[in-house]
Parts: C-alpha cells; sequence; structure tokens
C-alpha cells in the first residue's frame, strides 16, 4: 500500500544545502500536511518523492521499497500542481485520459475510470469542453481528476489551490477532504497557508529552513507547539 517514509533527506544545489535531513513516515492512506513559510524546501521535498529531483543524501521509502534510484513512471504517485499544466488543444475527457492512453490501457478501461473520476469530482457535463472554457475550479478538478484515473498508492500536491479566490479555496478544500474520505489514498499536500493544513490534514509536518520543526495531528501542533517559531506560524492569521 501507499506508505512514505522519508529518512534523514538532504538537499544541495552546488554547495548550497537546502534540506538538512529530514525525516518523516507517513501511514497508507494518512493525509499529510507539509506547511511552512515560502523558500523552507517544501516542494523540493515533494518534487524528491515524486522523483523529479535526485536525493543528496538519506532515503525516501514508498510501500517499504526505497526509491532514490526509481524513475518518478515507475513510483505510482500522482502529483498535482499549482499551475494546472492541462492540455489546452485537448477536451476535458481527453486530458483525463491522457495518462492511461500512454500507458496503453484498453478503450473501455479509460473511458470506465475517467467516467468515474468526473462523476467524483461533478465533471460530467464538462467532458467534451477545452480548458479555457472552463473556471478556475473546474480546471483544478480536471487536473485532480488526470491523477485520480491513475489509481496512485500516492497524491502529492504542491499548493493546488493558490491561484484560486478565497471562496473557491474554501470549497475546494472540502472536496480534496471529501474524495481522501471516499479514496484513501496516501496524500502528501504542501501549502504555506497555515488554515488549510489545520483544516486539512489528519498530521501536520511543520517545515522551516530545510528543517522539520515538528509532527503531530492538529490539535497536537495548537495546543502544545514545539517552539516559538511553531507557535507563531500556527497562531498567526494567513
Ligand atoms: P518552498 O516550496 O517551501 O517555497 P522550495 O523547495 O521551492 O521552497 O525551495 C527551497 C530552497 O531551495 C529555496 O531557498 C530555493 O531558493 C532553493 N531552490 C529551489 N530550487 C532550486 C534550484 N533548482 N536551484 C537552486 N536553488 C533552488
Ligand atoms: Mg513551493
Amino acid at each position: 500500500m501507499g506508505s512514505v517514509k522519508i529518512a534523514e533527506v538532504r538537499k544541495s544545489y552546488g554547495a548550497l544545502e537546502v534540506l538538512h535531513g529530514v525525516s518523516v513516515d507517513i501511514a497508507d492512506g494518512e493525509f499529510t500536511v507539509l506547511v511552512g513559510p515560502s523558500g523552507c524546501g517544501k516542494s523540493t521535498l515533494l518534487r524528491m518523492i515524486a522523483g523529479l529531483e535526485a536525493i543528496s543524501g538519506g532515503e525516501i521509502a514508498i510501500d517499504g521499497k526505497v526509491v532514490n534510484n526509481v524513475a518518478p513512471k515507475e513510483r505510482d504517485i500522482a502529483m498535482v500542481f499549482q499551475s494546472y499544466a492541462l492540455y489546452p488543444h485537448m477536451t476535458v475527457e481527453a486530458n483525463m485520459g491522457f495518462s492511461l492512453r500512454l500507458a496503453g490501457a484498453p478503450k473501455p478501461e479509460i473511458a470506465k475510470r475517467v467516467g468515474e473520476a468526473a462523476r467524483m469530482l461533478s465533471l460530467e457535463p464538462y467532458l467534451q469542453r477545452y480548458p479555457r472554457h472552463l473556471s478556475g475550479g473546474q480546471r483544478q478538478r480536471v487536473a485532480m481528476g488526470r491523477a485520480m484515473v491513475r489509481n496512485p498508492k500516492v497524491f502529492l500536491f504542491d499548493e493546488p489551490l493558490s491561484n484560486l479566490d478565497a471562496k473557491l479555496r474554501v470549497q475546494m478544500r472540502s472536496e480534496i477532504k471529501q474524495n481522501h474520505q471516499r479514496l484513501k489514498t496516501t496524500t502528501i499536500y504542501v501549502t504555506h497557508d497555515q488554515i488549510e493544513a489545520m483544516t486539512m490534514a489528519d498530521r501536520i509536518v511543520v517545515m522551516h529552513g530545510g528543517i522539520v520543526e515538528q509532527i503531530g495531528s492538529p490539535l497536537e501542533l495548537y495546543d502544545n507547539p514545539a517552539n516559538l517559531f511553531v507557535a507563531g506560524f500556527i497562531g498567526s492569521p494567513s
């Protein structure tokens, strides 16, 4: 299943080390939020889990298997970015089925999985539309649909809602959580927004300057912040 073990992971760009030994154990099915100020290394860590960035030190294991040298497409992971990066010349249906077509899945199988994801994401009426004719929220749902049809062991989200207005952000948060409750896919969700972290997470990992400051449930962090940084960060309005 989709457990993720991050053990003493380091990352350097040239002489500059940006992650200084990060360890997090994520259980199968857990919704984990990585939160911390801009530049603290959240995206770098997520990209290493996805295999888009080489690991300078330590180990990442998915489902008990060390993946340091495993190519991204062998990792059974789907990533949703802040910029949705939909294919503009493809319909919603074609966008959602693209990775399955690439993988050579049979047409009826693709149609079935795209149909299921579209139903779950309320995208059925939009399957024949092109991305330019969709709202921001609908585009974000298509990006999620593209990840869902692959039925991965792990979902990675990198600030997926930061391009949306405040009202839509709140709505999408609860949609993402509802889908997680249905699918129970292990999810690692990156945000710099502490409210988002507090409302969405089973467990929060607070990062700061390339280290982990604290790991705990929203309540644990709120009641027992490990230090002034965590207290200030969790306690301040976004
Ligand atoms: P976050 O996602 O938390 O905002 P990042 O993981 O993007 O932070 O960046 C962490 C640090 O690594 C920052 O100081 C950033 O400038 C640096 N960094 C990120 N990517 C690169 C890169 N490709 N080359 C050099 N430095 C980078
Ligand atoms: Mg980032």
